[in-house]
């Protein structure tokens, strides 16, 4: 698929299909509950926790892009992996990426040890961990890349095919990319899902998630989970983010180009030791990502000198980033993902998921570049004070 053809999709999603005045944008369905025709014969939809009309545009538009079957539009990007859970019984393996999103690996960890399922925890990257895991055979392989925070890159087909190799699912974390740079079912996955919170609503007003499946067939079996548990997402929630969706392609590509001035600044920057961007092409997954994405997003993530005294610092003088959890709207964001977003995982995982106390992470928003720059240098000239 083109970028044209991804732009073409997002733009247009429910555009002309209001039947009775001729919207250009699709109206907004708010009502809980829907008039029969008559006795026993129900319209398209009766009730909005099982469909809603507004919701429905949103995940047909997702499902597109992704190139998927079925689109499954739920309450947070945790309830859509959570939905993945209900396929899972208490004999089934699972296989989790072990620097996965700080929420995912608290979910499975949590439900494995209440004895929902049984759990392996792997580097996927480490070629031997990965097929003594998938020789168990697992029933589902969780995979997240890039990964958060260290954006370490996992070769998605080859995962596939080794998963399916042993008749193993394979469910993709999209969120950091969005399916304007990354599309999992093309590269053999299954599932795909994201939180909507992030890029593909983009501007930091809904919290949501959506699924999508290759297959009807799996996709029909989750979306009558999501609405037997009751995790669909609301129908403003889902006309926010359809509205958000229209400029991901062009918001994407501004993400990007500033991105790549942070990365470069950053890495000769004297008070950084490391940065991780999988831009650079001494970045481990620089190859990877560029064969499987059609670019290097707009996340990165650096060590600063001094410790978390020297962030603390670097927090505290910065003007255009704000120190918030989160990522993918419109605005720089910074974090501290050991007190933050992997603040549920004991201090040891974090250490060998390579989690630090002086890691920052940053989401590099659309400001104009030279206020990001320029605050940068101020911010981290200040972070070496007295160290
Ligand atoms: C935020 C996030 C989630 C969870 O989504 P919520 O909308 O916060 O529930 C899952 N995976 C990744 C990679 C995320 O960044």
């Amino acid at each position: 698929m083109t970028q044209n053809k991804i732009a073409t999709i997002a733009v247009r999603a429910g555009i002309n299909t209001d039947e009775h005045h001729g919207a250009v944008i699709p109206a907004i369905h708010l009502s809980s509950t829907y008039a029969l025709k008559g006795f026993n014969d129900k319209r398209q939809f009766d009730y909005s926790r099982t469909g809603n009309p507004t919701r429905a545009t949103f995940a047909q538009a997702i499902a597109d892009l992704e190139q998927g079957a079925v689109g499954i539009v739920t309450s947070t990007g945790m309830s859509s992996v959570h939905l993945i859970c209900q396929l899972l019984s208490t004999e089934d393996l699972v296989v989790i990426p072990h620097d996965c999103y700080g929420g995912s690996f608290r979910l499975f960890t949590h439900l494995a040890k209440r004895g929902q399922f049984k759990l392996i925890v792997v580097d996927q990257n480490n070629e031997q961990a990965l097929s003594q895991a998938l020789a168990q055979k697992p029933k589902l392989v969780l995979v997240e890349t890039p990964s958060n925070p260290l954006l370490r890159l996992i070769d998605i087909e080859k995962v596939c095919q080794a998963s399916h190799d042993v008749g193993a699912l394979v469910a993709v974390d999209n969120t950091f990319l969005s399916p304007a740079l990354q599309q999992p079912l093309l590269l053999g996955a299954d599932i795909v899902f994201h939180s909507t919170t992030k890029y593909i609503n983009g501007h930091s007003d809904v919290v949501g998630g959506v699924l999508v499946t290759k297959e009807q067939t799996l996709g029909e079996e989750l979306a009558w989970w999501a609405n037997c548990i009751g995790i669909t997402g609301s129908a403003f929630d889902s006309y926010l983010a359809l509205r958000g969706l229209k400029t991901l392609p062009v918001r994407m590509k501004q993400h990007q180009i500033n991105a790549e001035q942070v990365a470069t600044f950053l890495k000769s920057h004297p008070a950084i030791d490391v940065v991780y961007y999988p831009g650079f092409a001494d970045h481990p997954g620089h190859e990877i990502a560029k064969r499987q994405q059609t670019g290097f997003g707009a996340m990165m993530s650096f060590e600063v000198k001094g410790g978390v005294e020297a962030v603390k610092k670097l927090f505290a003088n910065l003007e255009f980033f704000t120190l918030a959890q989160s990522l993918g709207g419109v605005e720089s964001l910074i974090s501290h993902p050991s007190t933050m977003t992997h603040a549920g995982m004991e201090i040891a995982a974090q250490l060998e998921a390579g989690i630090t106390q002086s890691l920052v992470r940053i989401s590099v928003g659309i400001e104009d570049i030279e206020d990001i720059l320029a605050d940068l240098q101020q911010g981290l000239a200040a972070s070496q004070i007295g160290i």
